[in-house]
């Protein structure tokens, strides 16, 4: 395919985002290379029962594509593929979509300054410009447990749910109590003769309070688009402010806590119970989940937490440290996702072949999430240090789509052909982000998926979506290096 403008791996929100806003301002000649048949990114693989977005759906949406149809304060998983297939429609970017065209590697080719990417299948594509937007959650990790293979019945992850099985009446070991977990657990335990949870470490869950959306306010939202962006403007606000409750020893931190172990206690009579699902580490070092329905199923005759380490799987089911072997006929998978080696398992080559890979051999870091020394004209949406615990990452994607929108102006501006990142700013930057980091509650005593083995803080932002929208609205050329 020749005279492209850019080539975007992935087909996810991040995606469209980036095909749309570069589409829009001119340079509209795209492959958008998606590994999978459909588009959708996470909301395409995360099919479970009871799958839905944590984020309320009119802040988890685009700015651009308003959807006044949106069923509930949270809508699920259905509705929200169905809209980003509505938009890939609607703006013209469909057919900039290669399916089943999985990247396996790139290569900057510093004479020609283009980026050239090999397919799975061997096929090569060139562009100046290549954008990546993976996701941080794309990659499935069963823990490294050991004895998968042995279990005799049915078992999946959870972003690979398996819908041929019927669990009605059957026993199902559902193993890890993260976001994911939280969701399907209360739909399986309504059919499921027993749900057997293995916890390894307690959540902080605050109520969700989801509601439908009364006809008459969807029809306002259509008659009156503005009504729609001030909610969703007031709701954006209302979110960032909630970054306050992220920084360590906080006023705002103690009143969430406060909220969180006032909802267990009145959720969860039985204190044996309580104390199990009782956290000890500082709230929102881990991902402060929202359920009207996980307690409720905890106190369901068919349901039992089991807070034993899980040691190995047998065939016949879940073994625990204190020898018990948990028979099962089904085993979930709730168990994450490989998050901390951004963009694995593409093979990236700058500069002298110099690999992402190595690069990044002490914890991925990127120049505002978005680009990377040493790896020109590459910019990355959802890249390291850009995702949040307490706002919309659709606000994050599209902040990331402007500026690099804005990059590729100034190229053409300038009439260079490639920018790259100057070692010093990138320094720079992250040496003050991981000092803004030390001061939020990720940088405390537990373990998440926002950082590596060694405790380097990889996936988090280190502030509100507002100062992240600031920092990147303009961005700073002079951090810049321009290649004629
Ligand atoms: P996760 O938050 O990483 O949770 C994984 C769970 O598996 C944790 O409970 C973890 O326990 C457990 N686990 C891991 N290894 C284990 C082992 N060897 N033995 C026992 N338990 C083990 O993954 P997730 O639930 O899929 O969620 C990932 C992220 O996706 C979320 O944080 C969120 O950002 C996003 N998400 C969003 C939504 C939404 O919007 N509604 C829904 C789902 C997911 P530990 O806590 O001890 O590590």
């Amino acid at each position: 395919m020749a005279g492209l403008d850019a080539i975007v791996i992935g087909a996810g929100f991040g995606g469209l985002a980036a095909a749309i806003k570069l589409k829009r301002a001119g340079f509209g000649r795209l492959a958008v290379l998606e590994k999978a048949g459909r588009l959708g990114g996470t909301w395409r693989d995360n099919t479970y029962p009871g799958a839905a977005c944590d984020v309320p759906s009119r802040l988890y949406s685009y700015s651009f594509a308003l959807n006044p149809n949106w069923s509930r304060a949270y809508s699920g998983q259905v509705e929200i593929q169905q809209y980003m297939e509505d938009v890939a429609d609607r703006f013209g970017v469909r057919s900039m979509i290669r399916f089943n065209a999985e990247v396996a590697r790139a290569d900057w080719a510093e004479a020609g300054k283009v980026w050239r990417v090999t397919l799975v299948n061997g096929e090569t594509l060139e562009a100046p410009v290549l954008v990546s937007a993976l996701g941080q959650l794309n990659r499935p990790s069963f823990a490294g447990i050991p004895g998968r293979e042995t279990f005799k019945g049915e078992s999946w992850h959870s972003a690979r749910w398996n819908h041929e099985v019927d669990l009605s009446g059957k026993t199902v070991a559902c193993i890890g109590s993260g976001a994911s977990a939280i969701q399907y657990i209360p739909e399986v335990a309504k059919t499921a003769g027993k749900v057997l949870i293995f916890q390894r470490t307690p959540n902080y869950i605050i109520p969700r309070l989801d509601k439908p959306t009364p006809d008459w306010l969807r029809r306002l939202y259509k008659a009156v688009p503005l009504v729609d962006r001030i909610f969703r403007f007031t709701i954006w606000q209302m979110m960032d402010l909630r970054f306050r409750a992220f920084k360590r020893d906080t006023p705002a931190a103690e009143g969430f806590r406060k909220l969180a172990t006032g909802y267990l206690e009145r959720q969860i009579a039985d204190p044996e119970l309580r104390a199990k699902l009782t956290p000890d580490y500082p709230i929102g070092c881990k991902r402060i989940l929202i359920s009207d329905d996980y307690y409720q199923a905890l106190n369901r005759d068919n349901v039992e937490l089991i807070t034993e380490a899980v040691s190995e799987i047998t065939p016949k089911g879940v073994k625990t440290a204190d020898g018990t072997e948990h028979a099962c006929d089904a085993i979930v998978y709730g168990t994450g996702f490989d998050t901390t080696h951004f963009l694995a398992p593409l093979e990236i080559h700058g500069v002298g072949g110099w690999t992402l890979t190595e690069a990044w051999k002490d914890g991925a870091e990127a120049y505002l999430g978005v680009t990377v020394s040493g790896f020109p004209n590459l910019f990355m949406l959802y890249g390291p240090n850009t995702n949040l615990g307490h706002n919309s990452i659709i606000v994050m994607l599209e902040a990331q789509a402007d500026y690099i929108v804005q990059c590729l102006r100034e190229l053409r501006r300038r009439k260079a052909r490639a920018l790259d990142v100057k070692p010093a700013a990138q320094s720079d930057f992250n040496v003050q982000l991981q000092k803004d980091l030390e001061a939020t509650a990720w940088a405390g005593e537990c373990s998440s998926w926002y950082k590596t083995a060694s405790g380097k803080i990889t996936n988090n932002w280190s502030d509100d979506t507002a100062a992240y929208r600031k920092r990147t609205a303009r961005p700073a050329f002079e951090d810049y290096a321009f290649a004629a």
